[in-house]
């Protein structure tokens, strides 16, 4: 949606075809963390920073907040292992020019900023105030909104079934008709790779699954983003994450299943969140969860996101973390298909780095 309504505002006429309603797809239930502290990459890095750094103008031109906030992000850490790996990724990190890290804090520093920390199997942690929180399900009516007040055209319940190339464009073949284009921009989250493959185009990406649990509006209790680090001495262990909501739910998360597009609520995995995220966090023990959601997200071998072109008047949008990049992404997608170029696109997320033999385009 942040791409199409970029499109508009560059000048291009947009159609967008839906399989089901605008913003349904995975993009409601995100963690909604907008946040760069986890960025493995000096490009994901240096394209976090940009989106961080773009959300509160592209909100405000849409008109709303979205929850939009500098919260703030944790990362908790349990073993001296995990700080040493640490320090070693913040010195990796900081070769990107003008980035200014994160803090190391010790767990009695870590509570002072959120009394929520204060297991003792939290040992250390890092901390960078700049990080941001959104909502993500306001973020989507947002930007669903805007494109209806922009006039875009939207075709939803259209699944699209074919991409066929005619001259120099393409017809998109789908279940309510065909629609003719110069350009046509794939980013249909799960679905990218087999919608790329109608038009000739081998993706390898791999599916990751994830589901993550909400409760009712809660008495404030975190204000940052939280997540514990991955530890491998804990069988089955999530994600361990936690943020609020603007509206007072906590979301809980996350278990992933690498390797399946099977995204289903599953009583095991809720039970695995719980015990989890309560064994760190007392207060979660008991409260409620009213809500679980599942969903899918594609993921290259590298790790790193897709967004570019793909060959002529074909563009690939396929992030793994696309709540923290839509600003970015609409921007410099929308400014790659109209002017065939966009210097804050990093070439290191061209989808053609994952096609054997394929020359990547000279600017991204
Ligand atoms: C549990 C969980 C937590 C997450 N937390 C975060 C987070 O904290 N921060 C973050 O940045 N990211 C997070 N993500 C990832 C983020 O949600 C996704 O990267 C992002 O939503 C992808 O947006 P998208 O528009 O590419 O895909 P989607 O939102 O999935 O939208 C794709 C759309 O394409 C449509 N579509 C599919 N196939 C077709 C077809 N054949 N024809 C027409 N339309 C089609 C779908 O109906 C859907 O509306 C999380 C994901 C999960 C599962």
């Amino acid at each position: 949606m942040s791409i199409a309504l970029h499109l508009k505002w560059g000048g291009a006429r947009v159609q967008l075809v839906e399989a089901g309603t605008l913003g349904g797809g995975c993009s409601q239930l995100g963690g909604g963390w907008v946040a760069a502290q986890g960025r493995r990459n000096q490009s994901q890095l240096a394209f976090a920073l940009d989106s961080i750094g773009y959300y509160p103008e592209l909100l405000a031109r849409i008109g709303t907040d979205a929850g939009f906030r500098r919260a703030g992000s944790f990362l908790l850490l349990e073993t001296e292992e995990q700080v040493s790996q640490r320090r070693t990724f913040l010195a990796d990190q900081m070769r990107l020019p003008g980035y200014d890290g994160f803090e190391f804090l010790d767990l009695k520093q870590l509570g002072e900023i959120e009394p929520a920390i204060r297991s003792p199997r939290i040992i250390a942690g890092t901390y960078r105030a700049k990080d941001c929180a959104i909502d993500p399900p306001a973020l989507c009516d947002g930007l669903a909104s805007a494109i209806r007040a922009e006039g875009i055209a939207v075709a939803e319940g259209a699944r699209v079934e074919g991409l066929v190339r005619s001259g120099s464009g393409w017809t998109v073949r789908s279940t309510v008709g065909d629609f003719v284009a110069d350009a046509v921009v794939i980013a249909a989250g799960p679905q990218v790779a087999p919608l790329a493959g109608m038009a000739g185009l081998d993706l390898p990406l791999n599916l990751i699954s994830g589901q993550i649990m909400t409760t009712e509006p809660q008495a404030p209790y975190v204000k940052a983003l939280v997540v514990v680090m991955h530890n491998h001495a804990i069988p089955d262990c999530p994600a361990r994450d936690l943020r609020q909501g603007a509206d007072g739910r906590l979301w809980i998360g996350t278990v992933n299943h690498h390797g399946s597009g099977d995204a289903k609520v599953r009583r095991g995995d809720t039970d695995i969140i719980r015990r989890e995220m309560s064994a760190l966090f007392p207060e979660l023990a008991d409260i409620p969860f009213t809500h679980g959601y599942a969903g899918t997200r594609p993921l290259a071998e590298d790790g790193l996101p897709c967004y570019g072109a793909a060959g002529d008047g074909l563009f690939i949008a396929a992030p793994m973390s696309g709540i923290a990049e839509a600003a970015a992404a609409g921007r410099t997608m929308a400014e790659l298909v109209i002017t065939g170029t966009s210097a804050a696109l990093p070439q290191a997320f061209s989808p053609l780095r994952l096609v054997p033999g394929a020359a990547r385009g000279t600017g991204q």
